[in-house]
């Protein structure tokens, strides 16, 4: 026989859980013969594709990183000054390895599990305190996707809260960067809001208008006071929005001082790389009395069952999974890693070392306004902090351009022929002596920045200096050698339960592995260096990234346009409803308007639809979770003249491959509707089938489920929308980088490709494991979800199944009928899991009193049944209640999680043993995880709403009085 070639380092063999031979075993549990018939009996034959992926056959890990270093390389490393609210910004090493290269951190879910997330609960709580300090606001959520969303979604806040519930005016000021513009009309226009751009200073409010947003410093980087126009809006009723950059806060009087109600902005500048436009944490800062009405996520302070400080996220009750289409937003994903890098950012330099960067950046600028002036030049900031606007002298502005050019150099090229510089904490004195060339500035000799600064005093000393202190808190003060903050960053990441502990089962979530190789090109400078806005010829490597991916997804999903824009499934969903709109608009029928809804939809899906324009619809439900075709008939039949969409999710949100899907699009589309598919459950499709072969017009995908992209407990992610052809024109374009359709609608997100740093992450793991590896993904996801759900239908009851009983990629099991016999829930059941060290599947979505499992392919039989022996264990625990033997408050279900605390604690006097309650199964003698706090009270914490870094006296005390005094002081 010939020797065979072919490499033996598979990264499929790496990234599938499963070996050869618990494949076999797994199958005999489930009494098929072979993986492809049980695919056979779990997707319906009418869906399946009749044609294989078509794509480039997998490559190694070493391939892989070997293309990412050659693609990184066509990125030209131009120096970037062009601002408009991105910056050079240094990653701190300790950040760059300890957080973002670190699994521990990036790995992670949101925390909704908060005994085993106090860490990064922290780290957020940290977040906020920095952004409530530097903004001189009362609170502050979690982070959202970019600066441009965030001012859309206070203009949507501000329109919620305004006294005068019929104005309908939103006032921006022209000064914004041209992005958050557009975001913003694009936001405006389907809820009905009129967007006026215009001067601030002479802008007029009527009775109209609702709310403002201005800019500070502005894109061009001029310092205004905007006291008056606070004032004046306040006269009216109006309520006023201030994009503001941080690093300048820390020099300048913040917002919450000069009168805004609602301070929002971008926090990339702290630590977080440009990526060529994204991921990065945006903030929203508002008064305490808007808190119920504050989009995202936040973290408050509260108390566990033993009155100890613990922390969970506050005010759930906002959120789209309760309030649909009426939640304060459609935020789900956000920012979450990015927000920690930032924090730490902040924690590392502290007050002192944020405000010597801020000086420092404003020295270097001022330098360079000295220098041009001299050349001649005139500055048209009157005051300024990093970034000026200069109108040449003697110079055209193409000759600047080339000369740029010559030395590698982006600056912003105003259409009046001014040109703007913006300077950041990576720029150098040889940065200014270059941009001195480039502005011909000689004066008769070549001028020298360490010349021009001799005659200079350092600081800012402008009008609305900052007075007032930030970052107070410890915190800021105790972390600032590498050794202390190595110490934190490990310290609150042990609190945390990650993938690097155990599989996270989270249904609809998909939490697979991140894999390292894809991972490493992030970290690429030709990659992490380039500004979004740089010119196209600059940024060959990224382009090449994008489209490798975006026509692999189009492959993926039988689909013709992608557009990956969107920084978040829901940002998608959003994106994709606004292409429906524009097509039924296109063809003049704009009454289309209605959105059908299934009831079991995520909760994200009616929010996306009511910000659309839409008005939702909803859908029931058959016994089996399926969509009721016949209501669905009726109802797409009752609306038809104004039927836009039906929003469906495949396989259902119950993890079932429905058959009649393809009646279900018939249907819609027989009355004019388009259908969206949410795409979350991709990964029991990929390479199987194809949503735009069965009926589907445009779906997004998760990145960050499906395809690899870490969920970073709680974002980064990526959105993109595919779309069958007559949808592709209306794709999103951008107002600085051309991209989109050509009748493309506005942005939904500031950067032209959402978070294409990230992408690469995506790209690699389709390269990686190819067509046949993408496929055998899908049919071990398959597999493992049916397996799981085999073994503990003794114990439990799976709630949905499809024809041949079998489940999709995930399950439902059925834990009511222990609630309404015992009182025993689905919440002790996931807090009991803690206990065996594993995170707690999805809770009561789509159906209340429910857990939702889905295993992904990357989990070994070894990991499944670790995670069934613990589902297992934990019944035998509710029989013992059910039998009465044990006590319920004083079961192991009701008390967990148990902390090393508790357990080392003198006078145990609990019916089961402290054994039991620490280690109930083997492995956890060998590999404890520990939660550090007893089960979090959550209505406390809602009650005395705490968004801050409490007192250090907070943290001492495990006396409930003492703990609300010290927290409300
Ligand atoms: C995760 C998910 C979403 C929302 O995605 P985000 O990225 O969190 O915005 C929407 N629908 C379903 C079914 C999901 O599982």
């Amino acid at each position: 026989m010939a020797i065979d070639l072919s490499v033996t380092d598979r990264f499929a063999s790496r990234h599938i859980g499963p070996s050869d031979a618990d494949v076999s075993a797994m199958l005999d549990t489930l009494g098929v013969d072979s993986l492809d018939a049980l695919v056979d009996e779990a997707i319906p034959a009418s869906i399946r594709s009749d044609r294989p992926l078509d794509l480039p056959p997998a490559v190694t890990e070493r391939a892989l990183l070997n293309r990412a270093q050659e693609l990184a390389g066509q990125n030209d490393s131009h120096r970037s000054f062009i601002g408009m609210g991105y910056s050079g910004t240094v990653t701190p090493p300790v950040i760059q390895r300890d957080i973002l290269e670190n699994p521990s951190w990036y790995t992670q879910y949101t925390p909704y599990q908060a005994e085993i997330a106090q860490g990064r609960l922290e780290a957020l709580l940290n977040f906020q305190t920095m952004v409530i300090d530097l903004t001189g606001l009362e609170i502050a959520n979690a982070s959202l996707l970019d600066e441009a969303t965030a001012a859309a979604e206070a203009m949507m806040m501000l329109n919620r809260i305004t006294k005068r519930q019929k104005s309908r005016t939103f006032f921006v000021a022209e000064d914004c960067h041209p992005q958050t513009i557009s975001v913003v009309q694009s936001r405006a226009e389907p809820i009905g809001v009129n967007v006026v751009v215009g001067d601030p200073n002479t802008f007029e409010f009527n009775d109209d208008v609702f709310g403002v947003l201005l800019q500070y410093p502005t894109t061009d980087g001029s310092i205004e006071n905007y006291r008056d126009i606070c004032e004046r809006a306040h006269e009216n009723d109006a309520y006023v929005t201030v994009a503001a950059d941080l690093l300048a806060l820390t020099l300048l009087t913040p917002p919450g001082e000069i009168g805004a109600d609602v301070a929002v902005g971008s926090t990339q500048r702290f630590g977080v790389p440009l990526g060529f436009g994204g991921p990065h944490a945006a903030y929203f800062a508002t008064k305490e009395r808007h808190k119920r009405q504050v989009p995202g996520r936040m973290i408050g302070v509260s108390k566990d069952a033993e009155g100890n400080m613990a922390l969970r996220m506050a005010l759930q009750t906002r959120e789209q999974h309760i309030r649909r289409g009426r939640a304060t937003s459609n935020i789900c994903t956000a920012q979450v890693l990015l927000a920690v890098m930032a924090s730490m950012y902040a924690v590392y330099h502290g007050p002192e070392g944020l405000k010597d960067i801020a000086t420092r950046v404003h020295d270097l600028t001022k330098i360079l306004a000295n220098g041009l002036e001299q050349t001649g030049h005139s500055i048209r900031n009157d005051h300024f902090f990093d970034t000026l606007r200069v109108d040449l002298d003697g110079i055209t502005q193409d000759a600047i351009r080339e000369a740029a050019e010559a030395h590698k150099i982006n600056l912003r090229y105003f259409d009046d022929g001014s040109v703007g510089v913006s300077l950041d904490e990576t720029v150098s004195a040889d940065d200014l002596d270059a941009l001195f060339t480039v502005f011909g500035a000689t004066n008769g000799k070549k001028l020298y920045a360490k010349d021009v600064a001799t005659d200079l005093d350092s600081g800012y000393d402008g009008p609305l200096q900052r007075e007032t202190s930030y970052l107070d808190h410890p915190v800021f003060h105790k972390y600032q050698s590498e050794t202390e903050l190595t110490r934190y960053i490990h310290r609150l990441a042990r609190r945390d339960l990650s993938l690097t502990q155990s599989m996270i089962p989270l249904g609809s979530c998909t939490m697979k592995l991140n894999p390292t190789a894809a991972l490493m090109p992030i970290s690429m400078p030709g990659f992490t260096d380039v500004h979004p806005f740089a010119p196209s010829d600059q940024t060959e490597g990224y382009r090449a990234v994008i489209e490798e991916l975006s026509d692999s997804l189009a492959e993926i999903t039988g689909f013709d346009g992608v557009s990956l824009q969107p920084n978040s499934g829901a940002s998608g969903e959003y994106a994709g409803l606004l292409v429906i709109r524009a097509f039924h608009r296109a063809n003049g029928d704009k009454n289309r308007t209605v959105c059908l809804i299934p009831e079991s939809a995520h909760g994200t899906n009616p929010a996306s639809a009511t910000m659309a324009g839409m008005k939702v619809v909803t859908v029931d439900c058959d016994d089996n979770g399926d969509v009721d075709l016949e209501d669905l008939t009726a109802k797409a039949e009752k609306h038809s003249d104004e039927l836009a969409a039906l929003m469906v999710t495949y396989p259902s949100t119950h993890g079932v491959f429905e058959d009649h899907i393809q009646e279900l699009c018939d249907v819609v589309h027989e009355h004019g509707g388009q259908v969206y598919m949410d795409g979350a459950n991709m990964n029991a499709q990929v390479g199987l089938c194809r949503p735009g072969e069965f009926g589907i017009d445009v779906c997004h995908l998760n990145l960050h489920k499906t395809f690899s992209i870490p969920h970073g407990g709680g974002g980064p992610g990526v959105g993109p929308i595919c779309t069958a052809k007559h949808l592709s024109p209306f794709l999103p374009g951008h107002p600085i980088v051309e991209t989109g359709g050509d009748q493309a609608i506005d942005p939904v997100s500031a950067a032209p490709y959402g978070s294409a740093l990230i992408t690469l992450i995506s790209w690699a793991y389709i390269k990686m494991l190819g067509a046949d590896g993408l496929t055998q993904s899908t049919k071990t996801a398959i597999l493992n979800a049916n397996y799981i759900a085999k073994r503990l239908s003794d114990h439990y009851d799976v709630v949905y199944s499809g024809d041949h009983g079998r489940v999709a990629h995930e399950f439902i099991l059925d834990l009511r009928p222990f609630r309404k016999n015992i009182d025993i829930s689905e919440q002790d059941v996931a807090k009991r899991l803690m206990d065996f060290g594993y995170h707690a599947p999805t809770m009561s979505w789509p159906v209340v009193g429910t857990l939702m499992v889905e295993p992904t392919e990357s989990e070994s039989k070894a990991e499944l049944d670790r995670f069934c022996q613990a589902m297992i264990n934990i019944r035998t625990e509710i029989e013992e209640v059910e039998n009465e033997s044990v006590d319920l408050d004083r079961s192991p279900l009701k008390q967990a999680p148990h902390t090393a605390e508790m357990i080392a604690r003198d006078g145990w006097d609990l019916p089961y043993s402290r054994e039991r309650a620490a280690f109930p199964a083997d492995w956890t003698r060998a590999d404890k995880f520990w939660p550090t706090v007893r089960r979090v009270d959550d209505a406390f914490g809602d009650r005395n709403l705490i968004c801050a870094c409490p007192p250090m006296e907070a943290y001492q005390t495990d006396d409930e009085e003492d703990l609300k005094e010290a927290l409300t002081a």
